[in-house]
């Protein structure tokens, strides 16, 4: 049936793809065409399907024009079989090659789009802590997801319909005018002249149906938003179930009235499509006629079929070759895209002859360290301090503070902007990234699990753990009790993002996933949640055996972490303002004893009160 393709109508540009055309260059297309180089055998081998497909498909169209004249108005029985016979293995044979294009054409884009995903893949693994954090979740997973899926469809679609349409088109004019030029000229004329009520109906559906798409996003927002947990919980917490009800059934009401607009859109789109196309052919047969009775008697009934269905066969491929702008933009918008993605450059990377030292003694230094996000703002200034192998810092500071930032520069998270880390004596950027960072175990202020078991997350860090060692692990971490309590025990399901945990034992998981890793040295995010004083009580006998011995640092919420320190660094807008032992500071009378008025203390006897 002619007329703009699928019920989505992909022929027209939206305002944003208009005001965001790619430039097309050169560089462009030789790179995109690089993706296609390695199967270039099958590139040929499909275009020569399309060649051949194209010019048979027409061949039925000239056989109608001979079972005409020389079977029927002839009334010669032979002829009429063998054309009936001829036409139906021409056609057979055209879609079989049809099926074999498909299945090349097919095999290339997959081959392709694994290419590109698996390559995306590495990239995104290779990039920086930053990316991660200034990019949104979403636009990194289209890239992966819906933007290489759109490769996809430009190679098994767009490239191969331009070439089928371009060929079928030029056939179907060299034969039409191989028939009678009048006619033939007649049929090139009115073809363009009815595809543009045909588009414009096109247009008005395609409207609708993006005013309810985007009509379903907005329930799908308020779905995913009030029916998640935490939704769920402040719905409920706020008494505002009928609010919520209100604004959901607004918009369910709105798609209604635009989904019956648009099916009967839909239903004038058929009708126009189809009035249109009828019209052209009976223009033919009209001229044909008069043509044939009038002035010319060699045109025969069955010439002017043939002219009819040539003409039929021309629709689709005009409305398709209409849409080729279209595609072309939205293809090299697409690929300049995903290659803005592959050209970014990691910000933290491993040098050239990156050194792995033969022994690790863990310690730690930082050499007048500055470091900033955006230079218009500096988190940390001048931080200098000195950590032995086997001891332990507590960070102290308010929130904000830049404690968190600051252990972030030792697996190098991220890199320092001035001064430098170093790592056994050696600055971390001149250590081999693998090496720094399985050196290096943190156990972070937000503990992230990944949906599986407790055995599978605890896998993670070290795959060839024994059950042993995992009970051991988890034994030092205090978490055992619990997961001996489970019916499932180390086969629990720890729900997504470990929400089926409490904080305190995802935290105390995330111990015993460090203490399997064993790393030389351990940082250590306190949770800055208040726990009740048995949760912190566990915490803590958790840490006792991941610091002992072992050269860590601990960002201390509680005065029972802090007490566990050999030294404490007080940190305050980016500057250690004071370090020493507890009673040290405490003699100082400065920011640590009012943190410790002020915070320590109060949690710390929150729980007995
Ligand atoms: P808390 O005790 O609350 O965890 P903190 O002392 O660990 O705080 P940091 O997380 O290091 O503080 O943050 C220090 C400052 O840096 C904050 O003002 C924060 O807003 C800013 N900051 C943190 N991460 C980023 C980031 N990725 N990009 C830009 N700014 C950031």
């Amino acid at each position: 049936m002619p007329g703009p393709r699928g019920p989505m109508g992909r022929s027209f540009l939206t305002e944003e793809e208009k005001a965001n055309r790619p430039k097309v260059t050169w560089p462009l297309l030789k790179r995109v065409l690089s993706y296609l180089a390695p199967y270039w055998k099958q590139m040929v081998l499909v275009i020569v399907a399309i060649l051949v497909s194209s010019v048979l498909s027409l061949l039925p169209s000239i056989l109608t024009g001979r079972i005409i004249d020389e079977g029927l108005i002839a009334r010669n029985m032979n002829a009429l079989i063998k054309y009936i016979l001829l036409s139906l293995g021409v056609t057979l044979a055209a879609n079989l090659i049809g099926v074999l294009q498909s299945y090349l054409n097919s095999w290339i884009a997959q081959h392709v789009t694994f290419d590109m995903r698996n390559s995306m893949y590495r990239k995104l693994q290779s990039m920086s802590q930053r990316f991660f954090t200034t990019n949104n979740q979403g636009d990194i997973i289209m890239r992966m997801t819906s933007d290489i899926d759109g490769v996809q469809s430009t190679i098994t679609r767009t490239m191969t319909d331009i070439l089928s349409n371009a060929i079928t088109l030029i056939v179907a004019v060299i034969l039409m005018y191989r028939q009678n030029w009048i006619l033939a000229t007649v049929g090139v004329i009115i073809i363009p002249l009815f595809t543009i009520p045909t588009r414009t109906a096109g247009k008005t559906r395609w409207n609708l149906t993006r005013e309810s798409q985007e009509c379903n996003d907005e329930i799908n927002g308020i779905l995913n938003e009030t029916l998640s947990v935490s939704g769920q919980l402040l719905v409920k917490l706020f008494n505002k179930e009928e609010v919520e009800y209100e604004r959901y059934e607004k918009v369910n009401e709105k798609m209604i009235r635009l989904n019956i607009r648009e099916s009967m859109a839909g239903r004038w789109f058929r009708v126009i499509i189809s009035t249109t196309a009828s019209i052209g052919p009976m223009l033919l047969y009209l001229v044909g006629g008069i043509i044939m009775m009038r002035y010319d008697e060699t045109l025969t009934v069955g010439g002017i079929t043939v002219l009819v269905t040539l003409l039929n066969n021309m629709y689709r491929p005009v409305n398709q070759l209409l849409d080729f702008q279209v595609e072309w933009i939205r293809s090299m918008a697409l690929f300049t895209r995903l290659f803005a993605y592959y050209d970014m450059e990691p910000e933290v990377q491993n040098k050239e002859n990156a050194l792995i030292p033969k022994t690790t003694i863990g310690t730690v230094t930082f050499d007048h360290v500055g470091f900033y996000y955006d230079p218009e703002r500096q988190i940390l200034k001048d931080i200098n301090f000195y950590l032995p192998s086997g001891q332990c810092v507590a960070i102290v500071g308010p929130s904000g503070s830049g404690k968190s930032t600051l252990v972030n520069l030792i697996p190098r998270l991220y890199d320092v902007t001035e001064g430098a880390v170093l790592f056994d004596g050696i600055d971390v950027r001149d250590l081999d990234l693998n090496y720094l960072r399985s050196c290096v175990g943190i156990v972070s202020q937000e503990t992230y699990l990944f949906n599986g078991t407790i055995r599978d997350n605890l896998l993670y860090a070290k795959p060839d753990a024994t059950e042993a060692e995992l009970i051991d692990a988890c034994d030092q971490a205090n978490i055992l009790d619990f997961i001996n309590k489970q019916e499932l025990g180390f086969d629990t399901m720890v729900g997504n993002r470990g929400l089926k945990l409490s904080g305190g034992e995802k935290q105390r998981l995330s111990i015993a996933r460090v203490l399997l890793k064993d790393p030389d040295v351990l940082i250590f995010d306190e949770a800055t949640s208040s726990l009740d004083s048995i949760s912190e009580r566990k915490i803590q006998e958790a840490i006792d055996p991941l610091i002992e011995e072992r050269t860590s640092i601990l960002i201390a919420h509680r005065l029972s972490t802090i007490l566990a320190a050999d030294t404490i660094l007080v940190v305050k807008d980016g500057i250690i303002v004071e370090r020493g032992t507890h009673e040290e500071l405490l003699a100082k009378d400065g920011v640590y004893k009012e943190l410790y008025e002020t915070q320590f203390t109060v949690r710390s006897k929150k729980p007995k009160e």
